[in-house]
């Protein structure tokens, strides 16, 4: 009997690997997706499903505040974390389900066990030897012991913790530099938990533009949170269940007391693959990648969390990159364009950053205009209350063409995906501008932020 060849092989059935498997299943080929533990990996079982729900639930607590300015009242508010958990987890198995669906619906074959590429060509899972003319990796990141003193005690947890917990802790130290970790301050401190925010970069959201962050650190702030930037943690002590933190930050040196240390430390999946076996490192941090998804290696592609910084860790970016990756493994010629690519956050309001900062684009070489309208200055924002709410365009000044746009509002992660239609199709500020948003929209404020840019606003004072 001939040996069964696949055309593609995808190794992970995460946020990534899924979109590569049926887009080249799509495109004709023999395709076979490996995955060791949850379809939908980090993404829809751990992390932004089950945090966006959180996110969902404490945005209607807040709308409670706005509800009440409007004459609704509200007279027992009570927070069941048990009942939240419960029913995300029951969409995230829903859609897990629907995963393996769609993957079937396509023709990808499943292979439910661990891969380990054994030979150029050759991957083994549950004891059989699967041959294959285009692996794509997609194994995403894991999580790493943060290098802090202290770091190793049980009340150290990560985002999982609260996924698995029946209460949330009373006063929580959230350390780090991923953006989730902001989310779940802001879920935290508006479900009782008493919550310190300590980064150790300059700003929170660090290398994101200014008008984003600090609009953002004065709403954490107003709301309680405590923020704390330049911090390391010098030294951690238990006493009873509680822990003692001594922490150093740009406010001088101080001790916290916590029931609970979060942090969100993830670095690339690379151990364990069978890498060496391709000539492919497995020591380094993340695997290089072009714009292609190609490794460098003939026949090896790679995508998603596995390629890149924490800073570069989105669902959306896997995803794209995984349609681009199958595309170039079925015969295409697919490439990134890095320029549409959006930070996201769901906070309250939430903040979504496509393309590139006022301070990127100028070191960037080019010369830089910048429109900004605020939300409080939009019809519908100031129904809403969108006190900080703005949108920022950032463009270059001769040809006009936008080079970024971020927000910081309700549904900016809506917002986003025109900002980001527009960057991909090269649009410049005079047609942002010419575009007519309906009305009443937070949207509109894209339009007159093009045209403050180009000193002509209609609304703006
Ligand atoms: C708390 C938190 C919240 C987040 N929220 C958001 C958000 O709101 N929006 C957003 O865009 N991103 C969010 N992210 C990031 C997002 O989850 C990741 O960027 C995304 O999941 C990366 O996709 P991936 O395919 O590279 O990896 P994953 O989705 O992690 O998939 C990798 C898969 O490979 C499998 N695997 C690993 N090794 C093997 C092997 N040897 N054999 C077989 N299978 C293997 C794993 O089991 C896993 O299922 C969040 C992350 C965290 C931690």
């Amino acid at each position: 009997m001939a040996e069964d060849i696949y055309d593609v092989v995808v190794l992970g059935g995460g946020a990534g690997g899924t979109p590569a498997a049926i887009r080249a299943a799509q495109l004709g080929g023999h395709v076979a997706i490996v995955e060791c533990e949850n379809f939908g990996g980090q993404c829809m079982n751990k992390g932004c499903i089950p945090f966006s729900h959180m996110m969902v639930a404490s945005n209607i607590l807040r709308s409670l505040t706005l509800g009440k300015e409007m004459g609704l009242t509200f007279n027992v508010i009570s927070k069941d974390y048990i009942t939240l958990i419960k029913r995300q987890d029951e969409l995230i198995i829903f859609m897990r389900e629907g995963v393996k669906g769609t993957l079937r619906k396509n023709g990808v074959e499943i292979f439910e066990g661990r891969g380990r590429i054994v030979e150029k060509g050759k991957l083994a899972v549950n004891r059989k030897i699967i041959s294959y003319k285009n692996i794509i990796l997609a194994t995403g990141a894991q999580w790493m012991q943060p290098e802090f003193p202290g770091s190793d005690l049980e009340e150290v947890v990560n985002s999982d913790y609260l996924l698995n917990t029946k209460k949330i802790p009373k006063k929580a130290l959230l350390f780090g530099r991923s953006p989730w970790l902001i989310e779940i301050a802001q879920f935290l401190n508006r479900f009782g938990s008493q919550t310190i925010l300590a980064t150790k970069d300059e700003t929170i959201l660090s290398g994101e533009s200014k008008t984003i962050t600090s609009r953002l650190r004065k709403v954490l702030k107003d709301e309680g949170i405590g923020i704390k930037t330049k911090a390391e943690i010098v030294s951690v002590s238990k006493k009873k269940d509680e822990l003692y933190i001594d922490l150093s930050s740009k406010d001088g040196s101080e001790t916290i007391a916590a029931d609970r240390i979060i942090t969100l430390e993830r670095g690339a999946s690379l151990k364990d693959l069978g890498l060496k076996k391709i000539n492919i490192e497995e020591d380094s941090q993340y695997l290089k990648v072009n714009s292609k998804m190609k490794t460098g290696i003939e026949g090896v592609y790679a995508i998603g969390d596995l390629t890149g910084p924490q800073s570069q860790h989105y669902s959306h970016l896997a995803s794209e990159e995984g349609i681009i990756a199958a595309e170039n493994a079925m015969g295409k010629d697919a490439a990134i364009n890095p320029r549409t690519f959006t930070r996201i956050l769901f906070t309250q309001p939430e903040v979504a950053c496509v393309g590139l900062t006022p301070k990127d684009a100028k070191n960037g070489g080019y010369d830089v205009v910048v429109g900004a309208a605020p939300l409080s200055m939009n019809p519908y924002g100031m129904i809403l209350s969108e006190n900080e709410g703005i949108v920022e365009v950032v463009a270059e000044k001769n040809y006009r063409e936008v080079l970024g746009v971020h927000f910081i509002g309700t549904a900016a992660s809506e917002m986003a995906g025109q900002a980001v239609l527009a960057i991909q199709m090269e649009a410049t500020l005079d047609e942002l501008a010419k575009t007519f948003f309906p009305h009443p929209t937070l949207s509109e404020s894209l339009a007159e932020a093009a045209r403050d840019a180009l000193e002509k606003p209609i609304y703006l004072p």
